[in-house]
Protein backbone atom coordinates (compact mmCIF):
# COMPACT_ATOMS: atom_id res chain seq x y z
CA UNK A 1 0.00 0.00 0.00
CA UNK A 2 1.72 3.45 -0.57
CA UNK A 3 2.04 5.71 2.23
CA UNK A 4 -0.72 8.46 1.43
CA UNK A 5 -3.49 6.04 0.12
CA UNK A 6 -6.76 6.68 0.48
CA UNK A 7 -7.99 3.36 1.77
CA UNK A 8 -5.71 3.39 4.88
CA UNK A 9 -6.87 2.96 8.16
CA UNK A 10 -6.58 5.65 10.76
CA UNK A 11 -4.09 4.13 12.93
CA UNK A 12 -1.80 3.96 9.12
CA UNK A 13 -2.54 7.49 8.57
CA UNK A 14 -1.78 8.19 11.95
CA UNK A 15 1.82 7.24 11.08
CA UNK A 16 1.99 8.00 7.50
CA UNK A 17 -0.08 10.88 6.10
CA UNK A 18 1.93 14.30 5.79
CA UNK A 19 5.47 12.30 6.88
CA UNK A 20 8.07 11.48 4.08
CA UNK A 21 11.86 10.44 4.95
CA UNK A 22 13.81 13.74 4.66
CA UNK A 23 15.06 14.11 1.42
CA UNK A 24 18.00 16.33 2.83
CA UNK A 25 19.34 13.81 4.72
CA UNK A 26 17.32 10.58 4.57
CA UNK A 27 15.98 10.61 8.44
CA UNK A 28 12.78 8.49 9.03
CA UNK A 29 11.61 10.70 11.63
CA UNK A 30 10.68 14.74 10.33
CA UNK A 31 13.12 17.34 11.12
CA UNK A 32 11.84 20.59 13.03
CA UNK A 33 12.31 23.42 10.25
CA UNK A 34 13.11 26.33 12.66
CA UNK A 35 13.32 28.65 9.67
CA UNK A 36 11.30 31.49 9.20
CA UNK A 37 12.15 32.12 5.52
CA UNK A 38 12.47 29.93 2.44
CA UNK A 39 14.70 30.81 -0.43
CA UNK A 40 13.40 31.40 -4.06
CA UNK A 41 14.58 29.97 -7.21
CA UNK A 42 16.35 32.23 -9.67
CA UNK A 43 13.06 32.91 -11.45
CA UNK A 44 11.22 34.22 -8.04
CA UNK A 45 9.46 31.07 -7.44
CA UNK A 46 9.31 28.87 -4.36
CA UNK A 47 10.14 25.14 -5.04
CA UNK A 48 9.14 23.87 -1.86
CA UNK A 49 5.97 26.13 -1.80
CA UNK A 50 7.38 27.86 1.20
CA UNK A 51 8.14 31.84 1.92
CA UNK A 52 7.33 32.62 4.97
CA UNK A 53 6.56 30.77 8.05
CA UNK A 54 3.63 32.56 8.85
CA UNK A 55 2.37 31.98 5.69
CA UNK A 56 3.36 28.03 5.24
CA UNK A 57 5.84 25.93 6.95
CA UNK A 58 6.92 21.95 6.55
CA UNK A 59 6.50 21.19 9.93
CA UNK A 60 2.72 22.91 9.54
CA UNK A 61 1.86 21.47 6.52
CA UNK A 62 2.90 17.56 8.08
CA UNK A 63 0.32 18.32 10.67
CA UNK A 64 -2.53 19.92 8.44
CA UNK A 65 -2.35 17.17 6.19
CA UNK A 66 -2.66 14.77 8.86
CA UNK A 67 -5.13 15.90 11.06
CA UNK A 68 -7.78 16.41 7.45
CA UNK A 69 -6.74 12.95 6.25
CA UNK A 70 -8.11 11.58 10.07
CA UNK A 71 -11.20 13.59 9.95
CA UNK A 72 -11.93 12.92 6.17
CA UNK A 73 -11.56 16.39 5.19
CA UNK A 74 -10.42 18.32 2.14
CA UNK A 75 -7.89 20.21 3.94
CA UNK A 76 -7.04 21.44 7.54
CA UNK A 77 -5.48 24.94 8.96
CA UNK A 78 -3.69 25.20 11.91
CA UNK A 79 -3.35 27.54 14.89
CA UNK A 80 -1.67 28.36 17.77
CA UNK A 81 -4.21 27.36 19.92
CA UNK A 82 -8.37 25.68 19.63
CA UNK A 83 -9.40 29.19 20.87
CA UNK A 84 -8.01 30.88 17.79
CA UNK A 85 -9.65 28.16 15.73
CA UNK A 86 -12.96 28.82 17.28
CA UNK A 87 -12.60 32.50 15.93
CA UNK A 88 -11.30 31.47 12.64
CA UNK A 89 -14.80 29.50 12.28
CA UNK A 90 -16.79 32.84 13.38
CA UNK A 91 -14.83 35.19 10.78
CA UNK A 92 -14.98 32.68 7.87
CA UNK A 93 -18.71 32.80 8.26
CA UNK A 94 -18.41 36.86 7.24
CA UNK A 95 -19.55 39.73 9.63
CA UNK A 96 -23.27 40.38 10.76
CA UNK A 97 -26.19 37.41 11.42
CA UNK A 98 -26.69 35.41 13.36
CA UNK A 99 -25.13 32.30 15.12
CA UNK A 100 -26.35 29.57 17.54
CA UNK A 101 -24.05 27.23 19.63
CA UNK A 102 -24.85 24.47 22.19
CA UNK A 103 -25.32 25.75 25.35
CA UNK A 104 -23.45 23.78 27.04
CA UNK A 105 -20.19 24.20 24.86
CA UNK A 106 -17.07 24.56 26.10
CA UNK A 107 -16.78 27.74 28.78
CA UNK A 108 -13.89 29.56 26.74
CA UNK A 109 -16.18 29.15 23.47
CA UNK A 110 -18.91 30.18 25.93
CA UNK A 111 -16.88 33.13 26.82
CA UNK A 112 -15.52 33.92 23.69
CA UNK A 113 -19.02 34.51 21.70
CA UNK A 114 -19.49 36.15 24.65
CA UNK A 115 -17.06 39.19 24.30
CA UNK A 116 -15.42 38.80 21.82
CA UNK A 117 -17.28 37.57 18.52
CA UNK A 118 -20.41 39.53 19.63
CA UNK A 119 -18.93 42.78 19.10
CA UNK A 120 -18.00 41.76 15.10
CA UNK A 121 -22.04 42.16 14.74
CA UNK A 122 -22.71 38.57 15.32
CA UNK A 123 -26.02 38.00 17.05
CA UNK A 124 -25.59 34.78 19.88
CA UNK A 125 -28.46 32.35 20.52
CA UNK A 126 -27.45 29.30 23.08
CA UNK A 127 -29.48 26.26 22.49
CA UNK A 128 -29.70 22.48 24.05
CA UNK A 129 -29.00 21.44 20.51
CA UNK A 130 -29.58 17.76 21.89
CA UNK A 131 -33.18 19.11 21.31
CA UNK A 132 -33.54 19.10 17.90
CA UNK A 133 -37.16 20.98 17.94
CA UNK A 134 -35.49 23.67 20.04
CA UNK A 135 -32.49 23.77 17.05
CA UNK A 136 -35.01 24.22 14.52
CA UNK A 137 -37.05 27.32 16.45
CA UNK A 138 -34.19 29.31 17.13
CA UNK A 139 -33.14 29.16 13.11
CA UNK A 140 -33.71 32.36 11.26
CA UNK A 141 -32.96 33.60 8.31
CA UNK A 142 -29.92 35.16 9.40
CA UNK A 143 -28.59 32.36 11.00
CA UNK A 144 -25.62 31.42 9.30
CA UNK A 145 -23.37 29.21 11.66
CA UNK A 146 -24.71 26.50 14.04
CA UNK A 147 -21.64 25.39 16.01
CA UNK A 148 -22.31 22.32 17.77
CA UNK A 149 -20.32 20.71 20.55
CA UNK A 150 -20.72 16.76 21.28
CA UNK A 151 -20.15 15.35 23.47
CA UNK A 152 -20.22 18.11 25.74
CA UNK A 153 -18.51 19.84 28.44
CA UNK A 154 -19.21 18.82 31.37
CA UNK A 155 -22.18 16.83 31.06
CA UNK A 156 -21.18 15.04 28.31
CA UNK A 157 -24.41 15.53 26.58
CA UNK A 158 -24.33 13.99 23.05
CA UNK A 159 -25.77 15.98 20.24
CA UNK A 160 -27.48 14.42 16.83
CA UNK A 161 -24.73 15.90 14.20
CA UNK A 162 -26.53 14.50 11.44
CA UNK A 163 -30.17 15.70 12.33
CA UNK A 164 -28.53 19.49 13.14
CA UNK A 165 -26.67 19.28 9.95
CA UNK A 166 -29.60 18.73 7.77
CA UNK A 167 -31.87 21.59 9.31
CA UNK A 168 -28.88 23.79 9.80
CA UNK A 169 -28.08 23.55 5.70
CA UNK A 170 -32.22 23.28 4.73
CA UNK A 171 -31.92 27.10 6.96
CA UNK A 172 -28.55 27.84 4.91
CA UNK A 173 -26.51 27.90 7.97
CA UNK A 174 -22.53 26.45 7.87
CA UNK A 175 -22.67 23.73 10.57
CA UNK A 176 -19.21 23.61 12.52
CA UNK A 177 -18.50 20.61 15.52
CA UNK A 178 -15.73 21.00 18.13
CA UNK A 179 -15.03 17.48 17.70
CA UNK A 180 -12.03 17.84 20.96
CA UNK A 181 -13.48 15.38 23.42
CA UNK A 182 -14.46 12.61 20.57
CA UNK A 183 -11.11 13.28 18.80
CA UNK A 184 -10.98 11.95 14.86
CA UNK A 185 -10.67 8.23 16.40
CA UNK A 186 -14.16 8.35 17.33
CA UNK A 187 -16.13 10.68 15.85
CA UNK A 188 -16.02 12.08 12.24
CA UNK A 189 -18.60 15.06 11.86
CA UNK A 190 -18.03 15.50 8.03
CA UNK A 191 -19.26 11.81 7.72
CA UNK A 192 -22.72 13.28 9.04
CA UNK A 193 -22.40 16.64 7.50
CA UNK A 194 -20.67 19.54 9.39
CA UNK A 195 -18.83 21.85 7.29
CA UNK A 196 -16.08 22.32 9.98
CA UNK A 197 -14.27 20.28 12.37
CA UNK A 198 -12.40 22.06 15.17
CA UNK A 199 -9.86 20.86 17.86
CA UNK A 200 -8.42 22.16 20.61
CA UNK A 201 -4.89 20.19 19.84
CA UNK A 202 -3.92 21.27 23.41
CA UNK A 203 -6.12 17.70 24.64
CA UNK A 204 -6.17 14.42 23.39
CA UNK A 205 -4.46 14.90 20.13
CA UNK A 206 -0.71 16.60 21.71
CA UNK A 207 -1.95 14.27 24.28
CA UNK A 208 0.95 14.87 27.08
CA UNK A 209 -0.10 18.38 28.27
CA UNK A 210 2.95 19.96 27.23
CA UNK A 211 1.78 21.66 24.16
CA UNK A 212 -1.04 24.21 23.22
CA UNK A 213 -2.39 24.29 19.73
CA UNK A 214 -5.99 23.70 17.62
CA UNK A 215 -6.86 23.18 14.16
CA UNK A 216 -9.82 23.51 11.55
CA UNK A 217 -10.80 20.81 9.22
CA UNK A 218 -12.72 21.99 5.99
CA UNK A 219 -15.22 19.27 4.17
CA UNK A 220 -14.38 20.76 1.23
CA UNK A 221 -12.50 23.27 -0.89
CA UNK A 222 -13.59 26.64 -1.67
CA UNK A 223 -14.35 30.45 0.04
CA UNK A 224 -14.76 29.44 3.37
CA UNK A 225 -11.64 27.40 3.13
CA UNK A 226 -10.42 30.46 1.99
CA UNK A 227 -11.12 32.33 4.07
CA UNK A 228 -9.89 30.27 7.13
CA UNK A 229 -6.27 30.59 5.46
CA UNK A 230 -6.53 34.03 5.30
CA UNK A 231 -7.29 34.27 8.85
CA UNK A 232 -4.46 32.17 9.67
CA UNK A 233 -2.05 34.03 7.76
CA UNK A 234 -3.56 37.64 8.29
CA UNK A 235 -4.58 37.15 12.21
CA UNK A 236 -1.42 35.48 12.66
CA UNK A 237 -2.35 33.36 14.96
CA UNK A 238 0.25 30.29 13.87
CA UNK A 239 1.85 27.69 15.93
CA UNK A 240 5.91 27.14 16.17
CA UNK A 241 7.58 24.61 14.15
CA UNK A 242 8.20 22.93 17.54
CA UNK A 243 4.38 23.00 18.46
CA UNK A 244 3.76 21.59 14.54
CA UNK A 245 6.49 18.77 15.40
CA UNK A 246 5.29 17.51 18.27
CA UNK A 247 1.40 17.42 17.86
CA UNK A 248 2.57 15.86 14.70
CA UNK A 249 4.64 13.39 16.49
CA UNK A 250 1.94 12.77 19.50
CA UNK A 251 -0.81 11.81 16.48
CA UNK A 252 1.62 8.58 15.47
CA UNK A 253 0.54 6.83 18.54
CA UNK A 254 -3.20 8.82 19.11
CA UNK A 255 -5.67 5.48 18.00
CA UNK A 256 -4.03 3.52 20.67
CA UNK A 257 -3.37 6.02 23.54
CA UNK A 258 -7.65 6.82 22.46
CA UNK A 259 -8.26 3.08 23.09
CA UNK A 260 -6.53 2.81 26.34
CA UNK A 261 -8.37 5.95 27.03
CA UNK A 262 -11.99 4.54 26.49
CA UNK A 263 -11.27 1.29 28.04
CA UNK A 264 -10.30 3.32 31.68
CA UNK A 265 -13.08 5.57 31.73
CA UNK A 266 -15.59 2.75 31.23
CA UNK A 267 -14.27 0.68 33.57
CA UNK A 268 -14.37 3.87 36.12
CA UNK A 269 -17.51 5.31 35.36
CA UNK A 270 -19.23 1.74 36.11
CA UNK A 271 -17.06 1.59 39.09
CA UNK A 272 -18.60 4.98 39.76
CA UNK A 273 -22.15 4.23 38.77
CA UNK A 274 -22.15 1.36 41.71
CA UNK A 275 -20.49 3.48 44.42
CA UNK A 276 -22.56 4.67 47.75
CA UNK A 277 -21.25 8.09 47.77
CA UNK A 278 -21.82 8.87 44.14
CA UNK A 279 -25.36 10.54 43.21
CA UNK A 280 -24.98 10.39 39.14
CA UNK A 281 -22.01 9.84 36.87
CA UNK A 282 -22.40 11.41 33.24
CA UNK A 283 -20.48 9.07 30.53
CA UNK A 284 -21.63 8.65 27.15
CA UNK A 285 -20.52 4.70 27.36
CA UNK A 286 -22.78 4.21 30.15
CA UNK A 287 -26.80 2.80 29.19
CA UNK A 288 -28.10 5.00 31.85
CA UNK A 289 -26.81 8.40 29.93
CA UNK A 290 -29.66 10.02 27.80
CA UNK A 291 -27.09 10.23 24.98
CA UNK A 292 -25.75 6.72 24.93
CA UNK A 293 -27.58 5.31 22.08
CA UNK A 294 -27.28 8.19 19.82
CA UNK A 295 -23.41 7.64 20.81
CA UNK A 296 -23.36 4.42 19.84
CA UNK A 297 -24.22 5.40 16.40
CA UNK A 298 -22.38 8.68 15.63
CA UNK A 299 -19.12 7.87 17.50
CA UNK A 300 -16.50 4.32 17.59
CA UNK A 301 -16.24 4.59 21.13
CA UNK A 302 -17.14 6.55 23.97
CA UNK A 303 -14.15 8.64 25.28
CA UNK A 304 -11.83 9.10 28.33
CA UNK A 305 -14.03 12.03 29.83
CA UNK A 306 -16.52 11.98 32.18
CA UNK A 307 -18.39 13.73 34.71
CA UNK A 308 -19.79 12.85 38.39
CA UNK A 309 -21.66 13.59 41.01
CA UNK A 310 -20.37 13.47 44.92
CA UNK A 311 -22.95 12.53 47.52
CA UNK A 312 -23.42 16.25 49.28
CA UNK A 313 -22.67 19.16 47.90
CA UNK A 314 -19.74 21.71 46.83
CA UNK A 315 -17.52 20.64 50.48
CA UNK A 316 -18.00 17.16 50.03
CA UNK A 317 -17.09 16.94 46.38
CA UNK A 318 -13.78 19.70 46.87
CA UNK A 319 -13.01 17.28 49.83
CA UNK A 320 -13.01 14.14 47.47
CA UNK A 321 -10.43 15.94 45.08
CA UNK A 322 -7.82 16.82 48.33
CA UNK A 323 -7.88 13.18 49.25
CA UNK A 324 -6.67 11.88 46.02
CA UNK A 325 -3.70 10.55 46.27
CA UNK A 326 -2.53 10.24 42.22
CA UNK A 327 -5.10 12.50 40.05
CA UNK A 328 -4.00 15.39 39.73
CA UNK A 329 -5.94 18.59 40.75
CA UNK A 330 -5.42 20.45 37.79
CA UNK A 331 -7.63 21.62 34.50
CA UNK A 332 -7.63 20.29 30.78
CA UNK A 333 -7.69 17.24 29.20
CA UNK A 334 -6.65 14.41 27.41
CA UNK A 335 -2.95 13.73 28.51
CA UNK A 336 -1.61 10.60 29.92
CA UNK A 337 -2.14 11.58 33.28
CA UNK A 338 -5.72 11.66 35.38
CA UNK A 339 -6.64 14.88 35.80
CA UNK A 340 -9.79 15.79 38.15
CA UNK A 341 -11.45 19.35 38.31
CA UNK A 342 -14.32 21.16 40.20
CA UNK A 343 -16.29 22.97 37.26
CA UNK A 344 -18.34 24.95 39.15
CA UNK A 345 -15.68 26.98 40.95
CA UNK A 346 -13.50 27.02 37.51
CA UNK A 347 -16.64 28.35 35.27
CA UNK A 348 -17.80 30.70 38.16
CA UNK A 349 -21.30 31.99 38.45
CA UNK A 350 -23.08 31.32 35.46
CA UNK A 351 -21.68 27.77 35.38
CA UNK A 352 -24.22 25.05 34.28
CA UNK A 353 -22.30 22.73 36.39
CA UNK A 354 -23.91 20.93 39.21
CA UNK A 355 -21.93 22.37 42.36
CA UNK A 356 -20.75 18.62 43.86
CA UNK A 357 -19.89 17.97 40.21
CA UNK A 358 -16.09 16.72 39.54
CA UNK A 359 -14.98 16.18 35.81
CA UNK A 360 -12.55 13.53 35.22
CA UNK A 361 -9.90 13.30 32.38
CA UNK A 362 -9.50 9.65 32.32
CA UNK A 363 -5.67 8.75 32.09
CA UNK A 364 -3.19 5.76 30.99
CA UNK A 365 -2.39 4.83 34.56
CA UNK A 366 -3.64 1.26 35.01
CA UNK A 367 -7.65 1.33 36.00
CA UNK A 368 -7.13 -0.46 38.72
CA UNK A 369 -4.98 2.15 40.16
CA UNK A 370 -7.28 5.32 39.46
CA UNK A 371 -10.10 2.99 40.85
CA UNK A 372 -8.22 2.50 44.35
CA UNK A 373 -7.36 6.32 44.44
CA UNK A 374 -11.10 7.45 44.19
CA UNK A 375 -12.18 4.42 46.11
CA UNK A 376 -10.13 5.83 48.78
CA UNK A 377 -11.11 9.18 48.40
CA UNK A 378 -15.06 8.65 48.02
CA UNK A 379 -14.53 6.08 51.18
CA UNK A 380 -14.68 8.98 53.91
CA UNK A 381 -17.53 10.66 52.36
CA UNK A 382 -20.14 11.08 55.13
CA UNK A 383 -22.73 11.40 52.42
C1 LIG B 1 -9.63 23.34 25.56
C2 LIG B 1 -10.82 23.40 24.70
C3 LIG B 1 -11.00 24.47 23.80
C4 LIG B 1 -10.04 25.66 23.73
O1 LIG B 1 -8.78 25.27 23.29
P1 LIG B 1 -7.39 25.96 23.77
O2 LIG B 1 -6.37 25.13 23.08
O3 LIG B 1 -7.32 25.91 25.27
O4 LIG B 1 -7.42 27.38 23.29
C5 LIG B 1 -12.14 24.46 22.99
N1 LIG B 1 -13.04 23.43 23.06
C6 LIG B 1 -12.89 22.41 23.91
C7 LIG B 1 -13.92 21.33 23.94
C8 LIG B 1 -11.78 22.35 24.76
O5 LIG B 1 -11.65 21.32 25.61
Amino acid sequence: MPRESKSARPETVAIHAGRDVDPASGAVVPPIHVSTTFERAPDGTYPHGHSYSRESSPNRSSLETCIAGLEGGAAAVAFASGSAAVLAVCDAIGSGGHLIATYDSYHGTLKQLDEVVQRWGLEVTLVDTTDIDAVRDAITPNTRLLWIETPSNPLLAISDISALSEIAHAGGATVACDNTFATPILQNPIQFGADFVMHSTTKYIGGHSDVVGGIVVAAKDGQKLDRLRRYQTLGGATPSAFDCWLIRRSICTLPYRIRAHCDNAIRIAEFLEQHEYVERVYYPGLPSHDGHQLAARQMSGFGGMLSFCVSGGQTEALAVTNRLQLIFRATSLGGVESLIEHRASIEGPNTRAPDNLLRLSVGLEHADDLIADLDQALKQTEG
